[in-house]
């Protein structure tokens, strides 16, 4: 089923519903373009955009109708159209779509009731298609490719800012979009869970923390590292010792039926074995997709319900500042069977 017959089928007769979020369009329609909009009934359907991606939208839309606009008509002229033609009196959309939006739209589209949607498309986006975690591997395979290109930067006297560089051109080289600004965070810069990367050379006894991720056919992957300048300290054993053992502990409590809420809590509750947890601040995970921050989150305040299909990372940390930071994460695939981790960069304490 494409995420299209996805979302017509829980339309449930509800009437007609414009999807106008780029990365929900995207996640629908497959559309690459930067502009475009859905507007779904039960039985029909029409995907409107201006005149940039006239050919490009010919190419990638399946199964719903075309419509182009330009100058000197405008998006709501079509909306207007096609309300007129489909004889639709109400039209559902997204709430998170700007004020003044709504105002073009409520004043430029005549004899239309619009009505704030629930949210319908998220539980279906939080469940990925077996083609979507397959998009999410690839992915990963080229993140971790690309974390094994960098470790070998991890040398005394290298800077942040040139490990970062070359992560960023890894992934433009091979053909991917840098899902995020990559974290290099060395020695105390490690203390600070989303450091940017400095000029800082890299020096003996550095935790460093590389948190990095591509887009690739549209699809994120998101995974962290720490490593050592060696040599490591007891103290950098200890502490990465239980953030490893809560990452891995975590990951497996990914089965369908668990709480965010209650696996974001295990996390705390084997930090505080060695009295860490306090120097966890963060959330353990966030859902992992279209967007690397994607929808669904792994703590104290979640109200997700693990389920087969989600894809979660997993990122418990603790960061002592003066000292530095750790932080490990994985991407995992909820299946029924229980969790499959889709990442496998070794994550044992490496000196080098
Ligand atoms: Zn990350
Ligand atoms: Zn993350």
């Amino acid at each position: 089923m494409t995420n299209l017959e996805r979302l017509r089928a829980s339309l449930n007769g509800t009437g007609a519903f414009l999807v106008n979020d780029t990365t929900n369009v995207q996640w629908l329609t497959g559309f690459t373009g930067t502009f475009g909009a859905v507007l779904l009934t039960p039985d029909s359907g029409v995907f409107v955009t201006d005149s940039r991606y006239a050919i490009q939208a010919e190419e990638q839309i399946k199964g719903l109708d075309v419509r182009i606009f330009g100058v000197p008509r405008r998006f709501t002229d079509v909306i207007n159209e096609e309300a007129t033609r489909l004889g639709l009196a109400q039209i559902a959309f997204e709430k998170s779509i700007p004020y003044s939006t709504w105002q073009d739209w409520t004043t430029q589209v005549g004899g239309v009731e619009w009505v704030p949607a629930d949210d319908i498309l998220r539980p279906l986006r939080m469940v990925k298609t077996s083609d979507e975690v397959g998009k999410i591997r690839e992915a990963i395979k080229l993140a971790e490719a690309c974390l094994g290109h960098s470790v070998r930067m991890l040398q005394p006297g290298v800077t942040e800012f040139d490990i970062g560089l070359d992560i960023e051109f890894f992934f433009r080289r091979n053909g991917a979009g840098i899902g995020f600004p990559p974290i290099v965070a060395s020695g105390p810069n490690s203390a600070r869970p989303h450091a940017r990367p400095t000029d800082r050379a890299l020096e003996k006894g550095d935790f460093v923390t590389i948190d990095l991720g591509c887009v690739l056919d549209g699809y994120c992957s998101d995974i962290t590292r720490t490593f050592v300048i060696g040599p490591a300290s007891d103290r950098h054993r200890e502490v990465y010792e239980q953030v490893l053992k809560a990452e891995v502990a975590c990951c497996a409590a990914l089965i369908p039926g668990a709480t965010g809420v209650a696996v974001d809590q295990l996390a705390r509750d084997i930090l505080n074995e060695k009295d860490l947890a306090k120097y966890f601040g963060h959330s353990l995970g966030h859902g992992l997709g279209r967007a690397v921050h994607d929808l669904g989150s792994l703590g104290a305040r979640s109200t997700d319900i693990i389920e087969p299909g989600q894809v979660w990372t997993v990122e418990p940390g603790v960061y002592i500042e003066s000292f530095g930071g750790v932080r490990i994460e994985d991407d995992v695939h909820v299946t029924p069977e229980g969790p499959e981790i889709l990442s496998s960069y070794p994550k044992g304490l490496t000196e080098l």
